[in-house]
């Protein structure tokens, strides 16, 4: 299982711009659209380049992984095959914001990308301890790590207090790990900032 944003030294890592703030890749990889609901909703994935870039950003691949992965003569599929998952997962956790049927595709679109996953399993001598893997080799085995990280999400789902941003227009995931569970914004340095210069001068106005 790759380690959770939130873990990393250098948090939050950076990538095409956006902070990657959600406190967990699978949820980092919904926020890579801004404005979802909007006229003109921005992807930050645009090429299976831009996938690698973002995976080894989000820490689901490391530089030596990342080797041999941008030649990939199924890129383009590739990436449509993550955005349909990208998507999937959004609807999951937006699903008063959906219909049925959609929701009901979701569900089984990353139902089988989770069954498909083959792990290398291997138990330590000494500790007894199971560790399931999947290799970097070839692009597929860059898909099977973000499908992993999916995985991983939906498996923690209940531990996990997953809430959307309060910030107008904005619909980023994020995971409260807050002691006071009051976390409103994917970016105090972004929306949060935001609301309060909303705020202020609203009540400047009011005061007028
Ligand atoms: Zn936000």
């Amino acid at each position: 299982m790759p380690l959770a944003a939130s873990q990393t030294p250098d948090y939050p890592p950076v990538f095409r711009g956006l902070s990657l703030v959600a406190g967990h890749p699978a949820l980092d990889l919904v926020n890579t659209v801004k404005y979802r609901g909007a006229d003109r909703p921005q992807d930050k994935l645009k090429s299976f380049s831009d996938l690698i870039d973002w995976a080894l950003t989000a820490g689901i691949i490391s530089t030596a992984d990342s080797t041999g992965l941008s030649d990939a003569q199924n890129g383009p599929a590739l990436l449509g095959k993550i955005r349909v998952l990208r998507e999937s997962l959004w609807c999951l956790f937006n699903a008063d914001q959906t219909d049925k049927k959609r929701y009901a595709q979701a569900l089984n679109t990353i139902e089988k990308a989770i069954s498909s996953l083959r792990y290398k399993v291997k138990i330590d001598p000494q500790t007894g301890t199971l560790r399931q893997h999947i290799t970097v080799r070839t692009p597929n085995d860059l898909i099977a790590r973000i499908v992993d990280s999916i995985a991983d999400l939906l498996t923690r789902r209940e531990s996990y207090l997953i809430k959307t941003c309060d910030g107008c227009d904005c619909d980023w995931l994020f995971v409260d790990r807050t002691k006071a569970r009051r976390r409103r914004w994917c970016d105090t340095r972004t929306c949060g900032n935001l609301a309060r210069s909303r705020n202020f001068r609203n009540k400047q106005k009011q005061s007028h």
